[in-house]
């Protein structure tokens, strides 16, 4: 069997400069894929990360002794299987489970709980809203018909609708087909979709506040817009576009934290012969005679290479590691208006027992769900109000889920690791700058709501690691801390993404690309942007394809 333990180098000491087919600037999870694709195309590559591990916001990390948190993304859905399988995941030790069930608690006493099995989740709306457990169904059909659209469309490079040039032209004849295929009234929904907020779109099925806020809720996931804001429901399809094992919607964990979907890439590039550098933060992108030819590590240390590809988010690649003037003109500003609004907090907790909730039955599924403690609508407004000031709330959405319920690789032995996911903090506060005083009182909020759903919570309390969006952008380098490299709106989507005329990976110094989030479908740990950005960076080397195409096993 080969050896594909990652080939993992570290900067401290000055490294020789060397000759590359292609570096990739950030070992995130789509720069660790970008180069795996690369690497099986038979090309010499090395990825150049500036911190001392890999992943970027797709990591594990011990903070506590014995505890393995998953630091920034906590679940996975998005991750396209088509990848999953080519790369051969599972034998570089990648394993993927659903959730089973979950429970949103609502302002009150009311607690809406979510069941895996299709006859118990409708008991349980029915108990909230008969009119609403039916409509369930409606809703859940639409969506996934909306969902299934949208696929069709990720793991394919947008073409430029300005050009005439024959694979534009046949790619924007496939999308029309599919979306004429739609009928004419599915049309006008699917615009009006797209416009709507997630708010005002759960009215069309549901009478019942708890369960328009459950299903609202990935509406306002990661992003700068409140449930109210139009485009939120847009957010929601994001996220319901995944899969766990062809469960279209499902979410799901991964064994050891979402740091083992980084590890098993990176077995993946090692075993094509790629190269990783740790410790070698890139300081500038060298640009001669209009193109990129290497990188200046922050160390000093020079490396040349055919092509540059970044997996930083557009705003940091244009604006921090190159120079203004090696730009054409104009990219500068488009990077600076690149709507790049941090809004969410994590805060990880180690547990000395699992946490007993009010109101919630002993049912070890609901555990192997998430908590979302969401309150209502109008709660989640509130909060967004708060950031909207430059504070966060008193009362925050907290999506919650304690990995450890499955993983026993993630806790010590009859402990516990809690990821609560909480919007919306500010980047930028008010009141001054970030401070690790206020970065504490934050952290309190959070602990603060749970108590209150949880009587002795706060006892159980080993270790907690509070991070703002100030400090995911100092750590992993995503600007304002927006988790996915840039705003889901429809001005930033598709081949608008991550400005038009540029959503095609090649950005406009030549030999530099892009693979990050920032470019078509964005955020999410779903491996796409770096295996399209692969696909296209081999059109231009004229190389082989090793990019798979993506299987519509859902049809
Ligand atoms: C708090 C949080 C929670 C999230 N939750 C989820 C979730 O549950 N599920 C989900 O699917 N998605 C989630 N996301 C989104 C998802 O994690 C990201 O969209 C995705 O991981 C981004 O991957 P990437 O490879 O595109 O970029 P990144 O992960 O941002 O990788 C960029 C890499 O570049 C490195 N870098 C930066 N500057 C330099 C430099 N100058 N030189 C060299 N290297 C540099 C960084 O250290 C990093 O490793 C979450 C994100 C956050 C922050």
């Amino acid at each position: 069997m080969p050896d594909t333990t990652p080939r993992v180098r570290s900067c401290d000491e000055k490294c020789v400069m060397n000759n590359y087919d292609a570096i990739i600037i950030g070992a995130g999870h789509n720069g660790l894929t970008n180069a795996a694709y690369l690497a099986k195309a038979g090309l010499n590559v090395v990825v150049v990360e500036k911190n001392e591990y890999i992943g970027g916001a797709s990591v594990t990390r011990e903070m506590h002794e014995g505890w393995k948190y998953s630091s920034c993304s906590y679940v996975c859905s998005m991750m396209r299987q088509a990848i999953h399988r080519d790369l051969d995941l599972a034998r570089h030790g990648l394993l993927l489970v659903p959730y089973l069930g979950g429970v949103t608690f609502g302002d009150g006493d009311e607690r809406l709980f979510s069941y895996h099995e299709g006859e118990a989740a409708h008991h349980e709306l029915k108990r909230h809203s008969p009119h609403d457990a039916d409509a369930m169904h409606r809703f859940q059909t639409d969506l996934t018909r909306y969902a299934q659209l949208i696929r069709k469309t990720l793991m394919r490079t947008p073409p430029d609708p300005t050009s005439f040039r024959p694979r534009d032209i046949m790619e924007l004849l496939y999308l029309g087909k599919q979306f004429w295929a739609l009928g004419e009234k599915e049309l006008y929904e699917y615009v009006r979709f797209f416009t709507m907020s997630a708010a005002e779109y759960l009215e069309d099925y549901f009478e019942n506040d708890l369960i328009k806020t459950t299903m609202a809720s990935p509406g306002i996931i990661g992003t700068a817009l409140g449930v109210y804001s139009p485009g939120s429901s847009y957010i929601l399809l994001h996220h319901v576009m995944g899969d766990v094992d062809g469960s279209i919607g499902a979410w799901g964990l991964a064994r050891g934290g979402m740091g083992a979907i980084s590890d098993a890439i990176a077995g993946a590039l090692a075993e094509h012969g790629g190269e990783i550098r740790t410790n070698a933060g890139v300081q500038q992108v060298i640009v001669e005679n209009r193109k990129a030819v290497g990188v200046v590590l922050e160390n000093g240390d020079e490396i040349r290479a055919r092509i540059v590809v970044s997996n930083l988010d557009a705003k940091r690649t244009f604006t921090k590691i190159m120079d203004k003037n090696d730009l054409p003109d104009g990219i500068y500003e488009k990077a600076c208006n690149f709507k790049i609004r941090g809004s969410s907090g994590k805060v990880n907790i180690a547990l000395s027992a699992m946490p007993k909730f009010t109101g919630v039955p002993e049912n070890r599924y609901l555990n192997r769900g998430g908590q979302l403690f969401a309150g209502s609508l109008e709660t989640m407004e509130r909060a967004y109000d708060c950031w909207k000031h430059g504070r966060w709330s008193d009362d925050p959405f907290i999506e919650a889920v304690i990995p450890s319920a499955w993983d026993p690789t993630v806790a010590p032995a009859g402990k516990h690791y809690m990821s609560n996911f909480v919007q919306y903090c500010p980047p930028k506060l008010a009141s001054g700058p970030w401070t690790p005083e206020k970065r504490d009182q934050f952290g309190q909020s959070v602990v603060d709501k749970i108590e209150r759903y949880s009587p002795g919570f706060k006892d159980l309390i080993v270790h907690m690691e509070v991070r703002t969006p100030h400090d995911i952008e100092e750590e992993i380098g995503l600007t304002e801390g927006n988790i996915f490299q840039g705003e889901l709106t429809i001005d930033q989507l598709f081949f608008n993404r991550p400005f038009p005329g540029y959503a095609q990976y090649r950005m406009p110094v030549k030999n530099l690309y892009m693979c990050g989030s920032s470019t078509h479908p964005g955020g999410g740990v779903s491996a796409v942007c770096g295996a399209n950005a692969a696909r296209e960076i081999l059109m231009d080397l004229r190389r082989p394809n090793s990019v798979p195409e993506d299987d519509f096993y859902d049809e």
